[in-house]
């Protein structure tokens, strides 16, 4: 497995490093002056990643448009799907593969906690799993429930920790009336799991895999490498799929095409991170009236 894979797949990272060192370390004469210099700024630029994504948290959760664009995935899944049962003419049964974070069930409480406290992935996420309290996305009900009424088999292939996460995860799931979850259908990934490729090809061994379902790229497929170029490529692979055999929602939240703006280093500093997340920008110098890429200050 290479590095972007084992990032890509195990993390849900906003991006957001946490500092480690207590501030009142700061106030004993033992601790370097530099040392003291450095970490501050570091906790500045930790509170900047931060409060960076609040406004992309506040779409996701208040955006009227959030909502259409679910509502779109799921009545382009309904239609594309009551196809596929008409179609279908016996064989192996009909199965859907969903991943389940931003796809099924919203963390976006979550996503804001670490945004407001500037902390990262996994600081709070399997208590907020435990808690069990995420709400399905719009429309994912309605949609699972028409799937499990027309003996559609559904699988959530997710790569939360099937260690930690997988009673808390049914739990959740069956408390917001979620069809068929349960151990056969939820497939969480284990410490012993590379990618949910795997999983995918493991539920195509007993039924005929129709649709996919994600907020991520490798909820479908894998690129052949972990940059924005390999990644639109396999975006133009797969052209004609989307919205028939593969049905993907919006996350400006996080997620692998953040890490591909770190050169897949999440362990980088906030610093250059932040650098990172300008140096993507294409922007209108009104000087030149050229569009430009950032380059730095
Ligand atoms: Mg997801």
């Amino acid at each position: 497995m290479n590095k972007w894979t084992k990032t890509a797949t195990t993390l849900l990272a906003l991006g957001v490093m946490t500092s480690t060192v207590p501030t009142d370390t700061f106030a004993g004469a033992t601790q370097a002056p530099t040392q003291h210099t450095q970490t501050q700024e570091d906790a500045k630029y930790v509170k900047q990643l931060g409060e960076q994504n609040i406004t992309s948290v506040s779409w996701y959760q208040n955006s009227a448009e959030a909502k259409a664009l679910y509502a779109q995935g799921y009545n382009s899944a309904k239609e594309a799907l009551s196809k596929k049962i008409k179609q279908h003419k016996g064989g192996k049964k009909l199965a859907i593969v969903l991943d389940i974070d931003e796809t099924v069930l919203d963390n976006s409480p979550y996503q804001a906690a670490s945004a407001l406290k500037g902390q990262s992935y996994p600081t709070g996420w399997h208590e907020w799993v435990k808690s069990a309290q995420a709400k399905p996305v719009y429309g994912a009900k309605d949609f699972l429930t028409y799937a499990d009424k027309h003996n559609v088999e559904i699988f959530y292939v997710s790569d939360r920790s099937h260690e930690k996460d997988l009673n808390a995860t049914i739990k959740n799931l069956k408390k917001e009336k979620l069809p068929q979850a349960d151990k056969k259908h939820v497939l969480l990934k284990k410490e012993s799991d590379k990618s949910k490729s795997e999983r995918r090809d493991k539920v195509r061994t007993d039924y005929n895999l129709v649709m996919l379902f994600g907020d991520n790229l490798l909820d479908f497929d894998e690129p052949k490498a972990a940059t924005q170029k390999s990644r639109e490529e396999l975006v133009r692979q797969h052209e004609d799929d989307f919205g028939s055999k593969y049905i993907i929602f919006p996350n400006p939240m996080y997620g692998s095409w953040e890490a591909t703006l770190y050169n897949n280093d999440y362990g980088m500093s906030a610093k250059q991170k932040v650098e990172k997340r300008k140096q993507s920008l294409k922007y209108f110098d009104m000087k030149t009236n050229k569009v430009k890429t950032y380059q730095g200050e």
